[in-house]
């Protein structure tokens, strides 16, 4: 029986992340990690890092990582909003924006974290369903709505929408704010970042996770107009001051400075993925043409579930979405080269097996 004090609490149902198992030679590949470490700046900048870092609140305005990313992407400083991890950033955009009684959009097939945001703020959300082949529908965008989120490259389809589509849609909704998670557009393509400047109602959210090989750090960066930076620090400041550790604000700026090592460690992770492209076609796999870090995929052949099971037993680890729509596929991490060999050999020789036994 449910308590008397029970009735007052808040219930969610959680997003689940993926599991961070920590095995001896396992092969992670299922939270799409960077498998490269950060720029050698960051570890020199770790080394330097002063007393008054640990001892003393972090800076609130995170003026170093702003002052960073100003720099390296030439707007203006009041552009930036910046948060632990680009979670952080898109909750409190979700809380700050999508304020109206009509739904928000978002894709049925996108970001699980999406939903779990509009629930535990009370906002109301629709979901448009992607075409079969896993694209964004544009006109369904088209409809009255109280703002509209998706990524891109979208997740976990991997599947980048060209910027004169992202603009078309940013265009027919400027009544409302429209967000654009590019949690992964490093891999991919231009950012919609260099539309900010056109409309007013568009907030680009990256992160230092994925292309700048950081997840543990948790940073992450909304760009937008000044009108819609200082609504979102009204909320943070009315939230937690310091959200950001003063290790990742100076950490964060110093990979934010080593430009070459990062498109160095893109391109590599860019020719691993296209090259595993190639492999997963000849072994039968079939996926949409991923412009992130992972590819998506599933086999006519083999059920998704099993062959999970069957590369977890092996301790290589890639994700399952045991969701409509998503049964079928794999979500596959781009990992070194010598991972993605691995995998594949292991593939090669199951679906083998798994000819043998249908025989
Ligand atoms: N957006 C998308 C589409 C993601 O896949 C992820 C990673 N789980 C995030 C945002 C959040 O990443 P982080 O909080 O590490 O910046």
């Amino acid at each position: 029986m449910m308590k008397k004090w029970e009735e007052n609490i808040r219930r969610v149902v959680p997003y689940t992340p993926g599991e961070q198992p920590n095995e001896s030679g396992m092969i992670k590949l299922n939270t799409n990690e960077n498998p490269y470490p950060p720029s050698p700046d960051v570890r020199r900048a770790l080394e330097e890092m002063e007393e008054e870092s640990f001892r003393l609140y972090p800076d609130p305005s995170a003026s170093v990582l702003v002052d960073a990313l100003a720099e390296y992407y030439h707007r203006p400083r009041e552009q930036f909003f910046t948060g632990v991890g680009s979670d952080d950033v898109l909750a409190m955009a979700f809380q700050t924006f999508f304020n109206s009684d009509k739904p928000i959009l978002f894709p049925d097939i996108t970001y699980s974290f999406y939903p779990v945001w509009a629930e535990l703020f009370g906002i109301p959300y629709e979901q448009p369903a992607l075409d079969e082949e896993f694209r964004i529908v544009k006109k369904d965008y088209e409809r009255e709505n109280g703002g509209i989120i998706f990524p891109n490259p979208n997740a976990p389809t991997g599947l980048y929408m060209k910027l004169a589509e992202v603009e078309e849609i940013v265009r027919k909704n400027q009544d409302v704010i429209v967000i654009v998670d590019e949690a992964y557009v490093d891999f991919a393509g231009p950012s919609a970042m260099e539309l900010v400047d056109r409309y007013e109602n568009l907030l680009v959210v990256q992160t230092f996770s994925k292309s700048r090989s950081m997840a543990g750090m948790r940073i992450g960066f909304a760009v937008g107009n000044p009108v819609l930076i200082k609504y979102l620090n009204d909320v943070k400041y009315s939230f937690n001051s310091y959200t950001m550790s003063q290790a990742a604000l100076s950490l964060g700026a110093a990979a934010m400075k080593d430009q070459a090592y990062f498109q160095k460690n893109i391109r590599k992770l860019v020719a691993t993925r296209e090259r595993t492209k190639k492999e997963l076609k000849a072994l039968g796999f079939r996926f949409p043409d991923s412009g992130a870090n992972f590819i998506f995929a599933s086999h006519e052949s083999c059920s998704a579930r099993e062959l999970f099971e069957a590369l977890r037993e092996r301790k290589i680890y890639v994700r399952y979405f045991d969701a409509p729509r998503l049964r079928d596929y794999l979500r596959i991490t781009i990992g070194t080269d010598e991972e993605m060999d691995a995998l594949l050999a292991f593939l090669q020789e199951y679906i083998r097996k798994e000819r043998i036994r249908k025989l």
